[in-house]
Order: structure tokens, then C-alpha cells, then sequence
């Protein structure tokens, strides 16, 4: 969106006075909305661009706490942000200054076109002002209090995409600073406040947000570091589904990162039920989803039938029911058993698996990436576990 306050921007070619302050609506407000009506539809149009999008994603994530805008534009609300201070307002929505009828942006759009540009109201015909706070308004109740708040509990307040000139949101930094908080600017052109900044960032706001987004995608990757309650949670777990499986049960074993002390892992306990006959009956399905078990079947390997339990949307335990005996029981016994044999084999695998996943782009780059090493691996393990038999 073409900015206002720039040199080449909207009020280099118009001036505030005539076009943005009450006086002037109440002067002529068909003049005012000659200049708003155009940017009403261009707006309405207007797409959330990749930092509006980055920081609704930052939102989700829990890293950001609320987006204070003077921009009226409602771009944030569309990306996805849901906590959005407005001190500007927006034309979300315009009012009738004579009734104080409201109405919402579709149903301006009709108004602007039958009204020959300028929207009247529907009972009592008053010209409609748009709901944007003028030069010479004061900004909405509670709106600049609430930023007032968040600047002050802010341990980080970020200036994205603002030359910070127009008060009071200008002052919001020193705010936080006063605070005790830091501020980080990404901005093309100098603000007031670079120099007290911990950081700033003369780049383009999408591309910076975007790719911080896709840094912290990347390290939410973290591998567990062991956790020695992990092979209790195991015995407790194992008992109940020992219970469920019942009869065809022949062997119930810890296998995967969290059976083998020191190999970093996802937090998941993995439970290895080695079974008479590979198949498993209506009752035990629903005897395992008594314990909160969803059953995915074989879940594209054949040979492996697969348990999945969550907590909080959380994965806590996976259970593998294999033949008895099988390849496919000794082969996770290989690997397992050959890492507690060899802890030093065991810390390697698992500084390799922290130093791919701090660079993997995701899960499946991650597995992919590790693949060569675990394979490598596992036929060390493998020629071991053979001997052994
Ligand atoms: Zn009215």
C-alpha cells in the first residue's frame, strides 16, 4: 500500500488539512470522500502481504503478543493476527455523524457507488463518516491506553515498517525502553529511536519476518535431551498395554531414543509388542483406545501395526506391534541394544541428529538428513546383534 507520510507519499500530494480533519468533513464531506473513496475499494482489495502474514504466524506461535497498527487498512486481521490495537481505527466500518448509525465496509462500498461517491446514511441520510481517526480527532477510547500497557510489559517491542513520526504511537518505544525492555526496528529508512535499538534492520519487513519465521520453524526441531523418568513412564505404560493386547502378547519392549540413555529423541515413548500372530481383533483396538490410543493399522510399512497416543495434542507413546521373532522385532532390538552397548556410538548419533535438526527446514528434510548416518548405523548394529545370536 503506497504510504502517507514519505516524500513521494499520499499527503506529499494532498494536503492533510483539506482532505483528513473533521473541519474539513464538516465542511464538505463529498470533497473528503472523493479523496477516501478510491483508497476504500483499492483497500478492500488489498491483499496482507508476507510481514503481515509472518506476524500472525508469531502470534501463533506464542511469540507475539499484540499488533498496535496505525494502519486502517484491516490487512493485519485478514493475515491472521487476532489481537490488534487499531489506534487509527479502520474502515472496517463508517458511521452516520447525525444518527450514529454504523455500518460495515461491504455495505459502504454500495453507498459510495449510489451516493455518486460519497455514502449516505440509510435513515436519515447524513453523509457517512469513515470510522478513521482524523488529524484533528482523538484516538479511540482505550485504544492508545492498551498500547500504553503492552509497551510497558513488552520484554521486546518491534518496530516493523514505521518511521515512527506520528505521535503519540511514536513514543511507544521509549516506553518500553523506559521499561526496562528492548526495541528492534526493521524499517527501510532511520527512525528516532535506531540508536537506542538492540537491533536494527534497514531491509524489507516481509522478507526479515518471513525468514525469521521460517528460523524458528527450522529450531522448533529440538531434539529431547534424555530424561531419566522416561524408562518408568515406560513400565507403567507397558503394563496397561500388556493388559489390552492380552493373550497374543509374547514380549513387551522400551525401544527408540528414549530407551537408550544419552541418544537426544522426541519425548515419545516407543513400545515394542512383540505378538504370537500379526494380526490384531476388534477388542483390542478398542481396549487400546480405552487407554487413549488412536489405531492407524499399518500405516504404510507393512509388517508393523501402529499405536499412536496423545496428550494436549501432544504425541506421549507409540506402540509397534510386530511378529514375535521377526525381522522386524530384532531388528529394532539390534539397534537399540548395540547403542546401550556402545554410549559412545549412541553420543555421536545423537550430535549428529541435534546438528541436522538445528539446520533441517522441517520434519521430513530432517529424517531425509539423518537417513545415511542412522543407516550406516544400523548395519554396524546389525553385523554386532548377528554375532551376538
Ligand atoms: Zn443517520
Amino acid at each position: 500500500m503506497p504510504d502517507f507520510r514519505s516524500p513521494t507519499g499520499i499527503w506529499a500530494e494532498f494536503d492533510p488539512l483539506e482532505y483528513a480533519t473533521l473541519g474539513a468533513f464538516r465542511r464538505d464531506p463529498r470533497k473528503v470522500w472523493r479523496f477516501y473513496a478510491p483508497r476504500f475499494s483499492m483497500l478492500g482489495e488489498a491483499e496482507p502481504n508476507a510481514a503481515h502474514l509472518a506476524l500472525a504466524e508469531l502470534e501463533r506461535l506464542g511469540l507475539v503478543r499484540a499488533v498496535v497498527t496505525q494502519n486502517i487498512d484491516r490487512l493485519h486481521e485478514r493475515a491472521g493476527s487476532r489481537d490488534v490495537i487499531e489506534v487509527h481505527g479502520s474502515i472496517r466500518t463508517s458511521s452516520c455523524p447525525s444518527c450514529g448509525a454504523r455500518y460495515e465496509l461491504a455495505d459502504v462500498v454500495p453507498l459510495i457507488e449510489a451516493g455518486d461517491g460519497a455514502p449516505a446514511c440509510l435513515s436519515c441520510g447524513a453523509i457517512l463518516k469513515p470510522d478513521v481517526v482524523f488529524f484533528d480527532e482523538l484516538l479511540p477510547e482505550g485504544a492508545l491506553e492498551r498500547a500504553q500497557a503492552l509497551a510497558e510489559e513488552a520484554g521486546l517491542l518491534l518496530v516493523v515498517g514505521s518511521s515512527l513520526e506520528v505521535h503519540p504511537v511514536a513514543a511507544l518505544p521509549s516506553v518500553t525502553l523506559a521499561a526496562g525492555g528492548a526495541v528492534a526496528v526493521v524499517n527501510r529508512t532511520p527512525t528516532w529511536v535506531d540508536r537506542e535499538a538492540a537491533l536494527v534492520l534497514r531491509e524489507s519487513a516481509g522478507e526479515v519476518l518471513a525468514g525469521v519465521v521460517a528460523a524458528l520453524r527450522a529450531g522448533r526441531l529440538e531434539l529431547a535431551p534424555y530424561d531419566p523418568a522416561w524408562p518408568r513412564l515406560y513400565e507403567e505404560e507397558a503394563a496397561r498395554v500388556r493388559e489390552a493386547l492380552g493373550e497374543a502378547v509374547v514380549a513387551v519392549e522400551h525401544m527408540g531414543s528414549t530407551a537408550v540413555p544419552g541418544l537426544a529423541g522426541k519425548p515419545v515413548i516407543d513400545i515394542s509388542v512383540g505378538l504370537r500372530r500379526l494380526d490384531v481383533s476388534a477388542e483390542q483396538v478398542a481396549a487400546m483406545e480405552r487407554l487413549g490410543y488412536e489405531y492407524l493399522g499399518e500405516f504404510g510399512l507393512p509388517g508393523r501395526l501402529f499405536f499412536r497416543r496423545e496428550e494436549g495434542g501432544r504425541r506421549t507413546h507409540h506402540v509397534h506391534a510386530v511378529e514375535h521373532g521377526g525381522e522386524r522385532w530384532h531388528s529394532h532390538r539390534a539397534f537399540r541394544d548395540y547403542l546401550r552397548a556402545h554410549p559412545e556410538e549412541a553420543e555421536a548419533y545423537a550430535a549428529e541428529k541435534r546438528r541436522i535438526a538445528a539446520d533441517a527446514t522441517g520434519l521430513a528434510d530432517y529424517w531425509e538428513s539423518k537417513q545415511p548416518y542412522a543407516d550406516a548405523l544400523f548395519a554396524r548394529a546389525w553385523a554386532w546383534y548377528a554375532e551376538l545370536r
